[in-house]
């Protein structure tokens, strides 16, 4: 019986790893022609300081402008991507475009605050890795220490080599942040090890801090331990008023979320960065300066 139900189970497996597969191909087709065609863009999402209120940095997130699909979202191709090893030469893109894009930026004077680029397991594994990022910066012009990287869990499964190529990467100056902290299985004994600038508190965390008091000690724990360490702390997905005020109160140091903005385009980071400055214009204009 058993024996019967497995084959009968494999049969269904088999059809659909078949359709799986040849959409696999498909996508995967397209991905190439998307890297080749442009099809490929940046969008940005503010990170704000808490006390303060300034935005304090912004992480560039991939989109696919698909000509049929329209804009896809990356964890409908991102897992593909890491599949096929396409993840590579996609993210030497994103990270040559994130960094070419803040440079101008900076000189045409609407910010100087760093950007986050995320960096899958592949990316961080390529033996060549510190020399991508050091051309990078160099053909772009932007100084180390706007460039803050972000690895996950995942990518620090090998302790040792990690933390060889973290040195690396913070001997070029950049900035070193873990990505979905909480979600993997890093234990805490290496992460004090590892030479990072921040932790980014996974959103699952954040979601549900005002109903479910677990999450809420968790998160706490995890701002309280970051402090500690004298890194800075980072909650995601912070939606809500509340949770704000509930990270303000344990002294976590920035957030990012809808609440404050979802990721926009280039276009509306600039509208965004002049309005700023406008208010900041008229502010002084009243207090007299
Ligand atoms: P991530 O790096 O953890 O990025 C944060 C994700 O949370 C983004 O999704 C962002 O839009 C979303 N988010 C931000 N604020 C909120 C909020 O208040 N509520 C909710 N529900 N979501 C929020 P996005 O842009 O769809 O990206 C998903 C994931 O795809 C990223 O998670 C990252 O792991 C990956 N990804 C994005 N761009 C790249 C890239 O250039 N390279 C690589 N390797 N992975 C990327
Ligand atoms: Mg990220
Ligand atoms: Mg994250
Ligand atoms: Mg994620």
């Amino acid at each position: 019986h058993a024996k019967n139900k497995g084959k009968q189970t494999y049969q269904v497996f088999n059809t659909e790893m078949k359709s799986d597969s040849l959409q696999r191909l498909t996508l995967e087709n397209d991905l190439r022609r998307a890297l080749s065609h442009n099809e490929l863009m940046l969008y940005y999402q503010p990170q704000m300081d808490i006390e303060t209120g300034d935005i304090v940095g912004f992480e560039a997130l991939i989109r696919w402008l698909h000509p049929v699909r329209g804009l896809v979202p990356p964890n409908e191709f991102i897992p593909y991507a890491e599949e096929s090893g396409l993840i590579v030469p996609i993210g030497e893109w994103v990270m040559q475009e994130a960094c070419r894009q803040n440079k101008q930026w900076q000189d045409e004077g609407f910010l100087f605050v760093p950007v986050s680029v995320n960096l899958s397991t592949r990316q961080f594994l390529q033996h060549n890795l510190r020399d991508q990022v050091s051309e990078v910066l160099q053909r772009t012009g932007l100084a180390a220490s706007y460039l803050e990287l972000e690895i996950t869990e995942s990518s620090t499964m090998d302790v040792d080599f990690a933390i060889g190529v973290l040195l690396e990467l913070k001997a070029l100056g950049v900035k070193i942040s873990i990505d979905d902290f909480g979600t993997g299985y890093s234990s805490l004994s290496y992460l004090k090890r590892f030479p990072i600038d921040k932790l980014k508190i996974d959103q699952s965390f954040v979601r549900d801090i005002m109903t479910d008091p677990n999450d809420a000690a968790i998160v706490a724990s995890i701002i309280s331990m970051t402090r500690h360490m004298n890194l800075r702390v980072i909650a995601e997905g912070v939606e809500t008023e509340d949770q704000l005020v509930f990270l303000r109160n344990n002294h976590c140091n920035e957030i990012q979320g809808y609440w404050f903005s979802p990721p926009v385009s280039t276009f509306k980071v600039e509208e965004l960065m002049l309005r700023i400055k406008q208010v900041a214009a008229h502010q002084d204009e009243e207090s007299g300066e």
